[in-house]
């Protein structure tokens, strides 16, 4: 292998094998964190090619990095995933189906206008009576893995997925502590716009100046994930200037934020990811539970949470708290290092009580597109999950990821007892009672 490769490290201990997801719900070699290193090791020695056959044990790959995490020798897997990625995308590697599947992906995710276009005449469907019937039927079947998946993921689509997104100047209630830009998401504007609403309103409540640049688009997490580089950088940079450019017009910033950890995840990577010369976004970015977590919460926000009610409508108290399941979201952490920021802004909303799922960093299955183009792996994965998050007990569970989120509440739906899933900063603005 090259000097300073970050396979070199991986001593084949297998640590790293139980929190792999591929290859909790696939069981072989081929599909862990150890077999992906002694394939890549192999293919760079010249004993392997990079086939078909080879190239679908990186698929099965989620990219959730719990290896990177349970790693004893610091492995980098993320890293070696990354450059292998863009090569799986060589046409003779993947079916035609595939490909087609994955372009028309990619042609839409990242892009809100074609999205709303695409389920505008689905909106009335989506979330309807009719559509569970069709579901208890099993009639989705029919259409195939991949297109069942999608219709499984549908969300009901509230009149907010359709826009307008905001944008302007979002004053501070009271003295302004600080001046963010806020990232929308491109899937989180359109297949759950509450979170977005919720956190504009949490953040003015704390007395944070919100800006948001008009036609702000994707991040790039959706293409980054896929290894398309060179679509990757063509956002970032887009989204990047539209930060400048508001920044300039409103004065700095004190960070850019954005409330889904995917996407928080990719920004943080802007600094390779963006095309050379590029000037990247005009502040730091973070994740909102991280900032809030480092401003700390206004005091009279504070002093203006109350108990949130229970599944029967009475509100929570000590000796009856509403009981949480926090979701850890890969990119969050593993890819982020966030775990405690979001876990103590839900516990300054006051009878609420933290429950821990038995396996918290093992991924759910979302993963990007990964639920949809690989989706009978994803579905173990998320029937895995649902059983973990509910065996807490918990009255809910909350998700900081618009991907997992829409995963988990697929599959939470099917679960003999089914819990809702919010974004903690739909929590807090419940809690605060801000709407
Ligand atoms: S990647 Fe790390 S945990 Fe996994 S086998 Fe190699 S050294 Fe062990
Ligand atoms: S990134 Fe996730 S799915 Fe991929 S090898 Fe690591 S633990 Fe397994």
């Amino acid at each position: 292998m090259a000097p300073g490769n970050p396979a070199d490290p991986c001593v084949h201990c297998g640590f790293c094998l139980p929190t792999c997801a591929s290859w909790r719900v696939l069981g072989t070699e081929m599909d862990s964190p150890r077999g992906r290193i002694h394939t890549l090791k192999a293919i760079e020695a010249g004993e392997l090619t990079l086939d078909a056959t080879v190239a679908s044990h990186f698929d099965s790959c989620l990219g959730c990095f719990a290896c990177v995490t349970a790693c004893p020798a610091s492995v980098r897997y993320d890293q070696l995933i990354e450059a292998v990625r863009s090569q799986l995308n060589a046409p003779e590697l993947r079916s035609p189906a595939q490909r087609a599947l994955r372009r028309l992906l990619l042609t839409l995710l990242p892009y809100p206008r074609r999205l709303r276009a695409l389920l505008t005449p689905l909106a009335p469907y989506a979330g309807s009576a009719l559509q569970g019937w069709l579901r208890r039927q099993g009639w989705a079947a029919r259409l195939g893995p991949e297109l069942q998946a999608m219709e499984a993921l549908l969300p009901a689509l509230p009149a907010g997925a359709f826009g307008p997104d905001p944008s302007g100047v979002m004053p501070a209630r009271g003295p302004r502590r600080a001046r963010v830009g806020l990232v929308l998401g491109c899937v989180q504007r359109v297949f759950d716009p509450a979170v977005n609403a919720a956190t504009l309103r949490v953040l003015q409540a704390n007395g944070i100046e919100v800006v948001l640049p008009e036609g702000q688009g994707c991040c790039g997490a959706v293409t980054h994930h896929q290894g398309d580089l060179a679509g990757t950088g063509a956002l970032a940079a887009d989204l990047a200037a539209r930060f400048r450019a508001i920044a300039e017009r409103h004065g700095p910033l004190d960070a850019v934020l954005v409330a889904a950890s995917g996407c928080g995840h990719t920004l943080k990577h802007y600094a390779t990811l963006l095309p050379a010369g590029d000037a990247g976004l005009p502040a730091p970015v973070l994740d909102v539970h991280e900032f809030l977590d480092q401003l700390g919460l206004a005091d009279d926000f504070r002093a203006a949470l109350r108990p949130l009610p229970l599944p029967d409508g009475s509100p929570s108290r000590p000796e009856r708290p509403l009981v949480v399941a926090y979701h850890d979201a890969c990119h969050m952490i593993h890819g982020q290092g966030i775990q405690r920021q979001p876990r103590q802004l839900l516990q300054a909303i006051p009878h609420v009580q933290l429950r821990e799922a038995t396996e918290a960093g093992v991924c759910c299955g979302s993963a990007g597109i990964y639920n949809l183009v690989q989706p009978e792996e994803a579905a173990a994965l998320g029937r895995l999950k649902a059983d973990d998050l509910t065996g807490t007990g918990a009255d809910l569970a909350a998700s900081a990821n618009i991907g997992c989120t829409l995963q988990l509440r697929r599959h939470l739906a099917d679960a003999p007892r089914p819990i809702p899933v919010l974004h903690p900063l739909e929590l807090l603005d419940r809690s605060a009672a801000l709407r």
